[in-house]
């Protein structure tokens, strides 16, 4: 087993111990993801254990992906029938297969959160609510928070507490029912009904529970009440369980994630052996040592003893800017000396933020000293109106329940149907409890629409009959260019002729690259399964690996991930800790682990940045520095400050747009200003104003 030697003793024994529950509690950068990556590989190539029978669990699909060709590459063959993935893909996996079981058809809908509001908006409408008073996204959060913890609306009802408690429960109650009609699920409800399916069927759970024979789960101290029921249910009988995680790394509380899975093992599974992985591997004496100093101010902890022998490294780099637009300049200008000194790719730095308002200035600042960049979560691809229409085209031909895609397409684009004719579709199909497809035949055959929406309507029929009788024939590819031409998208976008039609058309060329992606790399096909890969893609998803543009993203999204270089920005009070989150002392030591989540990415140089003034959401402050810069002993840290430069005669200089350069000349102005003479490799002589011209000395 030459790969074992990649392990320390510690991993090793992890590695080895296969046959009981175990726990694998340590710190960032210590190998706990590498542990589940080698011991998958173990068990698949030493103890012979048969590919589907191992179930890998991981934070996101990215991750899952990762791991998988990681495996791959340990055992030099390909791993197609591991089940790796996230829990909510896992749940997917089995809801298609035995979804009826629990009341949901085989083909459901996965609703994303915009999906979700819209659903919730008909339903404060429809109970007369006052959508200001009540705005959408807390019913939302209140009713997710209750799924994860597996309680259905009945249950719900039964121990309100409050006036707005029992208005939570009776948008609960109409919002389930909506979902139910649509055959549709959220992402909640993929966890809820993969838990009811276990716990009512014990035929189906010990099905998985045989199939299963080891599980594996990465990053379980962010699972949830509904995540921590599936993984003992399925691990009860043979109890071949490994969970790894860091309770220092607790970072989802905030979306039901619960501490106490992970730092309860122990209890739930008695006997489990408890193995700590104490070498980080990952980070520099300094930048691993400053993390170490800033965890150990919370409470509520395990504790732990975590070094490395990794070099010294440079110390921590502290800016203070002036305000956002000058910090996210230095940001820019860091990076373009550190690229050019060190030799990095743009791909070795990601700059972190606390929250996504935080972006733009850090995005201009690349834009303006030409830094390629990518940015997490940013600009959501799915979201958009274009990609949503051709999807929900896709899902209806799938599930002719789901009236959510119904009304985005019936009238996208414009063919004269209009809100009173789907209306009386949609009361048809809900009153005798058919699909919405055939209600639309129904009401034609019946002659119970007017004359012209009649005619209108039976195109449509005809036009979805068509595209589900060429979905059964074709690629998702060709469907989807299929959808785009029998439609008239693409031709109603193209009239237009404006700016933001043309990107629109860009986008949904976009979409058929992702359908060719995706069957060049998957097995299955159809396009049930395109749908879900689509649905269940997170933003971190659609980091690609790739080493020429710098990465931009909330820490949040940093989880699991490393990189050579990280800047971490916005190190203020009421920043970072977020003004919300520094009340209670609870709230704060999860800021403070969100810290660390941060500040242990990095390899080899960390920088940490905040601005006097910062003007965010509208409001201009003027924020102290974070208190977690200064829970890091001054020793590890150099302050940077980028006083006015001065040039000399022969100096190699460096500018965003022009490369490299050499000082030529030196002059002295009246006025006091000092003007350069630079001969620049690519372009020549140029004159510019020193104080001006955002030169950097090589
Ligand atoms: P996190 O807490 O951030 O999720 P982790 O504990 O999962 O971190 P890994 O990502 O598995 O840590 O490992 C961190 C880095 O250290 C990776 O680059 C990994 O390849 C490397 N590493 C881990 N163990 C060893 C080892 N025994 N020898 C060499 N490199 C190692
Ligand atoms: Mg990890």
């Amino acid at each position: 087993m030459f790969f074992l030697d990649e392990l320390n003793p510690q991993q090793r024994e992890a590695v080895l111990y296969t046959e009981a529950p175990l726990l694998v509690l340590a710190g960032a950068g210590s190998g706990k993801t590498r542990v589940i990556t080698y011991k998958i590989a173990y068990l698949v190539k030493e103890l012979d254990v048969p590919e589907e029978n191992i179930l890998g669990v991981t934070f996101t699909n990215k991750a899952a992906g990762e791991m998988k060709s990681r495996v791959a590459k340990l055992l030099q063959k390909e791993v197609s029938d591991v089940w790796l993935g996230t829990f909510h893909s896992t749940a997917v996996k089995i809801l298609r297969r035995y979804g009826p079981y629990v009341g949901i058809n085989n083909n459901f809908s996965i609703l994303d959160e915009d999906d979700q509001t819209t659903l919730i908006k008909e339903v404060i409408s429809e109970l007369n609510l006052d959508i200001k008073r009540y705005p959408p996204g807390s019913f939302i959060e209140k009713i997710s928070r209750a799924k994860e913890s597996l309680i259905d609306p009945v249950t719900y009802g039964e121990f309100v507490e409050s006036y707005y408690e029992s208005i939570v429960a009776k948008v609960y109650q109409k919002y389930q029912e909506k979902l139910i009609q649509n055959q549709a699920l959220d992402f909640d409800d993929l966890l809820m009904y993969l838990v009811k399916l276990f716990r009512e069927n014990d035929k189906i759970l010990s099905y998985y529970q045989n199939k299963f024979r080891y599980i594996l789960v990465d990053e379980y101290q962010d699972t949830n009440y509904a995540q921590y029921v599936i993984v003992f249910l399925l691990a009860q009988a043979h109890r071949r369980l490994t969970v790894v995680g860091d309770d220092d790394q607790a970072i989802y509380s905030w979306r039901g994630a619960d501490i106490r899975n992970i730092l309860e093992f122990e209890k739930d599974f008695p006997g489990a052996k408890v193995i700590r992985l104490e070498q980080n591997y990952r980070s520099t004496q300094n930048i691993l040592g400053a993390a170490n100093k800033v965890i150990a101010n919370n409470k509520f902890r395990k504790g732990k003893n975590l070094w490395t022998d990794n070099e010294i490294g440079s110390k921590i780099k502290l800016y203070i800017a002036k305000d956002e637009i000058a910090e996210a300049n230095f940001v820019a200008r860091e990076i373009i000396l550190l690229q050019k000194r060190e030799n990095l790719n743009f791909g070795d730095f990601a700059v972190f933020y606390r929250t996504h308002a935080q972006s733009r200035a850090l995005e201009e600042a690349m834009i303006k000293n030409g830094i390629p960049y990518r940015i997490i979560g940013g600009i959501k691809f799915y979201q958009r109106k274009e990609i949503k229409d051709i999807l929900a085209y896709l899902r209806f031909l799938v599930n002719q329940y789901d009236g959510i895609s119904l009304k985005r397409i019936i009238n996208t684009p414009r063919r004269g149907i209009g809100d009173a004719t789907l209306s009386k579709i949609i009361d048809y199909a809900n009153e005798k409890g058919i699909n919405y497809l055939d209600a639309m035949k129904h009401l034609v055959e019946k002659g119970e629409l007017g004359k012209k929406a009649s005619k209108e309507v039976e195109k449509f029929i005809e036009l979805i009959e068509s595209l589900i009788a060429y979905s059964k024939l074709h690629s998702v590819e060709d469907l989807i260019i299929e959808v785009l031409d029998k439609t008239g998208y693409i031709k109603e976008l193209s009239e237009l002729q404006t700016a933001t039609a043309q990107m629109r058309i860009e986008n949904v060329e976009e979409l058929i690259s992702v359908a060719k992606e995706y069957s060049r790399q998957s097995e299955d096909l159809t396009l049930e399964s395109f749908l879900n890969y689509i649905s269940l893609m997170s933003d971190i998803d659609t980091l690609e690996e790739e080493n020429s543009s710098v990465v931009l993203m909330t820490i949040h999204s940093a989880k699991g991930l490393e990189f050579p270089v990280v800047f971490m920005t916005g190190m203020e009070e009421g920043v970072f800790p977020h003004s919300l989150s520094m009340g209670e002392r609870e709230e704060l030591e999860e800021e403070r682990r969100l810290c660390y989540v941060g500040m242990t990415r990095a390899k080899r140089y960390l920088y940490l940045t905040s601005a006097e003034i910062r003007t965010l959401y509208g409001h201009t402050n003027s924020n102290e520095l974070s208190r977690f810069v200064k829970e890091i002993p001054e020793e590890y840290i150099e302050p940077v400050t980028k006083a006015e430069v001065t040039f000399e005669r022969g100096e190699k200089v460096w500018h965003s747009r022009w490369g490299e350069g050499v000082i030529q000349e030196v002059r002295p102005l009246e006025d006091g200003e000092t003007e350069l003479v630079v001969v620049f490799n690519d372009i020549g002589k140029k004159h510019l104003l020193a104080k001006y011209a955002g030169l950097e000395k090589l």
